[in-house]
């Protein structure tokens, strides 16, 4: 659909087809608006049905052959049975994208992101990651023959770091002291090199394919939940999910959005910090190695977190900081329902277990959580906090009715 770029601060209005990334007048963040009157029913499935782009009438026009799509989005919603009844839910429901091309929910935003970098003529982008994002830049961006570079933190486990290789990036480890030097480097890096950005909210696009989130929820359920919550790094996810919400709201599909709730780990809950302040900006808190929830440890949010704590405020939502414990109880919970997560996803079913002990969360209500990535993408600490089976056995009938009976079956 025709769009135009704004920005949050001082409303300039931009050509979205310009190679622009943050506020060339302020350096405010950019986010994407549409004319939508041009919108109708119709808009809806024209695309490719089985991924994100099914909801194409919904992003900036994109021509069909820079579309670079692995099938990303469409996942299911599973309905918990194990923790739903434990904990009291009628309806508790998990998006669960571990089943995404490379593992994780990024899949969404750089199917979009490197195919609107193709259409307005982008040649090399650069991003940095705790790993994830990075495997799939790096998977998109070379099946669209994008030249990427990707700095992964130095704290990003082996295995993250081997599949960024892997797919066929160029990959250099990143070393820092805080997350307050990279922001400033991104954007040294964009005023002195022109290097256009892949980084969440500094890339103007990438958020916005979380927004097929929300439309997938309201297809799946028929309606809109009563709350998400959601893990939470940059908070792309939850702020591209709440704008989803907001636009169905504004096409006269529901009267209301969701409760926000973003969760982070304990270690450097900083939006958790804010909003026990009422603050519009949160700063630096906590040390991001103090954490086993890799994925959404940041010491400090990209320009204030504004975004974040405006979508908190707005939907009578919370920030939520939870401990590595909560979060290992949280994977094991979630598993008994069948979907593995890796920590940073389990963080948003531990926010979850401790919004409903808090009455935060009522019996009656539906709520969602966003299961981000797959158990698989960080083994260690699986094999740390599950290991392998306690009982042996030998290969002979005799052994197993040896062991049927110690299992009393
Ligand atoms: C990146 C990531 C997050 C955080 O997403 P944001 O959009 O940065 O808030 C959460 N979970 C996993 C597994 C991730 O890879
Ligand atoms: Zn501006």
């Amino acid at each position: 659909m025709e769009a135009y770029l704004k920005c949050d601060l001082c409303h300039g209005e931009y050509d979205s087809r310009e190679q622009l990334t943050v506020c060339p007048r302020c350096g405010g963040l950019l986010e994407t608006h549409y004319n939508w009157k041009q919108w109708n029913r119709q808009t809806i499935g024209r695309g490719f049905q089985n991924s994100i782009w099914k909801y194409r009438g919904f992003f900036p026009e994109i021509r069909d052959e820079n579309i670079v799509t692995l099938g990303e989005g469409t996942t299911p919603l599973v309905k918990s049975v194990h923790l739903a009844s434990k904990l009291g839910l009628e309806e508790l429901y998990y998006k669960n994208d571990t089943m995404m091309p490379t593992g994780s929910f990024k899949d969404r935003g750089f199917s979009l992101a490197v195919s609107y970098a193709k259409e307005i003529g982008v040649k090399r982008g650069l991003t940095y990651s705790s790993g994830n994002a990075g495997a799939s830049f790096a998977a998109y961006s070379s099946r669209g023959k994008l030249a990427s570079v990707i700095l992964v933190e130095y704290i990003a486990n082996p295995v993250k770091m081997a599949a960024i290789g892997l797919y066929g990036g160029n990959t250099a480890i990143l070393h820092y002291d805080n997350f307050h030097q990279i922001e400033q480097m991104l954007s040294d890096a964009s005023r002195d090199l022109g290097v256009y950005q892949f980084v969440n909210f500094i890339n103007p696009i990438r958020h916005e394919a979380m927004k097929t989130y929300a439309y997938e929820i309201y297809e799946d359920l028929g309606r809109v939940p009563d709350t998400m919550f959601h893990p939470v790094g940059t908070g792309g996810g939850l702020w591209g999910a709440l704008k989803g919400y907001r636009e169905l709201a504004a096409l006269g599909m529901t009267d209301r959005v969701p409760r926000m709730y973003c969760v982070q780990p304990d270690a450097t809950a900083h939006f958790r910090e804010a909003v026990k302040k009422k603050q519009e900006i949160a700063g630096a808190y906590g040390d991001c190695r103090d954490t086993i929830a890799q994925s959404i440890a940041s010491d400090s949010p990209l320009q204030g977190g504004r975004r974040v704590l405006s979508a908190v405020y707005e939907t009578q939502g919370d920030a939520l900081g939870v401990t590595d414990e909560e979060i290992l109880d949280a994977m094991k919970e979630l598993a008994r329902d069948g979907v593995g997560a890796e920590p940073s996803s389990a963080a948003a079913v531990a926010g979850l277990i401790r919004a409903v002990k808090e009455g935060k969360v009522k019996s009656y209500e539906t709520a969602v959580c966003v299961i981000t990535g797959s158990v698989l993408k960080q083994p260690g600490i699986l094999e740390q906090a599950v290991g392998a089976p306690a009982l042996e056995v030998d290969a002979d009938v005799e052994s197993v009715r040896k062991l049927l009976e110690k299992l009393s079956l």
